[in-house]
């Protein structure tokens, strides 16, 4: 058995049945067609900061740790191929060191960059989607290497073709970003106007997020536990006049965001624990485990914040992070 906690960001002491790591897809593939390991239960993992163990787990966790990185550029862009195992934030300070700017606003995002896609990560005005280029990925059914352009992957808010047709089917292997020479700073979240360089920039980001959020590596969490609510206007002017401080954000002309944190504050959760599993007393969008915390304590507070949110607003909130039970992934909704 392999021990999971250390595997996953949320640091549930469960374990897994076996573990399979590969420094290239090639050697994944000669694997996979000698072993059939596709076929027999598995998760695909990066550094598990977007999953949490809620127990142990009855199959094989396949980890792509490949590393590589190449440049090449023309008039216009700097292009970079990046291999599933790199890490994110190496990424963002790779680039700056090499005077490629761009992905600063995205600093300090815990994970892989072969994850990068599937939420279609983002923060502070930018997500993936403003750099993607393409991704490559290992189809798990035929063995071959796929490349879908970026207008080809549906990436969306927290969502991407990986969630939706071809969830559970690829390994990503590769990804392609193209980065514009004529570099344009995005300052619009406060806390960063007035800024135009790319590491100061950079600095105010990780200055900001290390404010605001817990380490994961001292304080156990999986980052945003819930996606942020999108309603459509009327729902929004009907909320409006039951609690006239509803934050909105437009994202389209008929549809709206709401911060899921103001929502689990409003219902008087902020703080709340269940054994060792806590909503964070600074940012009531953040679970930790603050200790030796439990799956079912977690999937307890979990229905306690989604049922209340339910109650008062008639909102139901989608987990952000994926949560795995004995035999895969767990449907909050059938719980
Ligand atoms: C403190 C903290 C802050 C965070 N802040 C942000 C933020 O600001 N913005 C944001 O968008 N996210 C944020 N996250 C979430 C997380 O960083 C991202 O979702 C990240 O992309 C996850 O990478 P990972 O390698 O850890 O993915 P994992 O958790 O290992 O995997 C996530 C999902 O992707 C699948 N997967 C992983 N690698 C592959 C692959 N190579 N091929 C196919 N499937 C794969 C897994 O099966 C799983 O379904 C935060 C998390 C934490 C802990």
């Amino acid at each position: 058995m392999i021990s999971l906690a250390p595997l996953h960001s949320f640091a549930l002491n469960y374990q897994a049945a076996d573990i399979l790591t590969f420094d290239s897809v090639e050697d994944l593939r000669e694997v996979a067609k000698h072993l059939d390991i596709f076929n027999k239960p598995h998760i695909i993992l990066g550094s598990g900061t977007n999953t949490i163990f809620s127990s142990d787990y009855n199959g094989c966790v396949i980890k792509l740790e490949s590393h590589g990185l190449s440049t090449h550029q023309d008039d216009e862009y700097f292009y970079l191929t990046v291999e599933a195992g790199y890490e994110w934030h190496q990424l963002v300070k790779w680039t700056l060191a090499n005077g490629i700017f761009g992905l600063e606003n995205l600093a300090l995002i815990p994970g892989t960059v072969g994850a990068a896609p599937i939420q279609n990560i983002g923060a502070y005005g930018i997500e993936f989607s403003d750099i993607c280029d393409y991704v490559e990925y290992l189809d798990k059914h035929s063995l071959e290497i796929v490349r879908l352009n970026c207008d080809e992957l549906h990436l969306g808010y927290r969502d991407s073709i990986f969630k939706q047709q071809l969830m559970n089917k690829t390994v990503i292997c590769k990804v392609g970003l193209k980065l514009k020479k004529q570099w344009q700073p995005i300052t619009s979240y406060s806390g960063l106007s007035g800024l135009n360089n790319a590491n100061q920039i950079f600095d105010a980001v990780v200055a900001l997020r290390q404010s605001k959020l817990p380490n994961h590596i001292k304080m156990p969490n999986a980052g945003s536990f819930f996606k942020n609510p999108v309603i459509d206007k009327v729902k929004a002017k009907s909320l409006r006049l039951v609690h006239h401080e509803l934050p909105l954000y437009a994202v389209t002309a008929k549809q709206f965001k709401i911060p899921a944190a103001w929502l689990i504050e409003q219902c008087g959760l902020k703080g709340r624990t269940i054994g060792d599993i806590a909503i964070y007393q600074h940012h009531a969008l953040i679970l930790t485990n603050t200790k030796s915390g439990t799956g079912a304590q977690l999937l307890d507070l979990v229905e306690l914040i989604r049922n209340s949110v339910l109650k008062h607003f008639d909102i139901r909130l989608e987990p952000e992070v994926k949560i795995i039970g004995q035999s895969g992934e767990l449907d909050m909704d059938t719980l």
